[in-house]
């Protein structure tokens, strides 16, 4: 398992507001929300960034955009609608080098995204 902070939320080692866990994915509630929901969904596979990514990971990422469509409904954001926002790389916003999907609802989104 990766030593960053989401492989240890991963493998358990450091705490998280959990809202789903399987064999390859884990989602827990953002730190720092910026929406009234905010979760992240993320692989227990170290992979960096969406970048590092590749065709072995096809069911993965599959997978986990399907965690992400259940966890938003659970958290009751689906009908009105959400975003689901992976940032890749510093320039983007990427602070966390473990790959992992945001997703936002619970308030109306502005597009283009800042
Ligand atoms: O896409 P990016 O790498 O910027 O996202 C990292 C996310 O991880 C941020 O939204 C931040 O609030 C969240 N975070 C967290 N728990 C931590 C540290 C960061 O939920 N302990």
């Amino acid at each position: 398992m990766s030593d960053t902070l989401f492989g240890k939320i991963a493998s358990g080692e450091i705490p998280a507001d959990l809202v789903y866990k399987d064999e390859d994915v884990v989602a827990f509630r953002d730190i720092s929300p910026q929406a009234p929901t905010h979760l992240l969904v993320i692989p227990r596979k170290p992979i960096p960034t969406l970048d590092a990514a590749g065709p072995e990971d096809a069911e993965l990422l599959g997978k986990l955009l399907l965690v992400a469509a259940q966890v938003a409904r659970e958290a009751g954001i689906a009908e009105r609608g959400y975003r689901t926002v992976i940032n890749c790389n510093a320039e983007a916003g990427q602070t966390v080098f473990h790959l992992h999907l945001h997703v936002l609802g619970g308030r109306p989104m502005q597009w283009p995204p800042g």
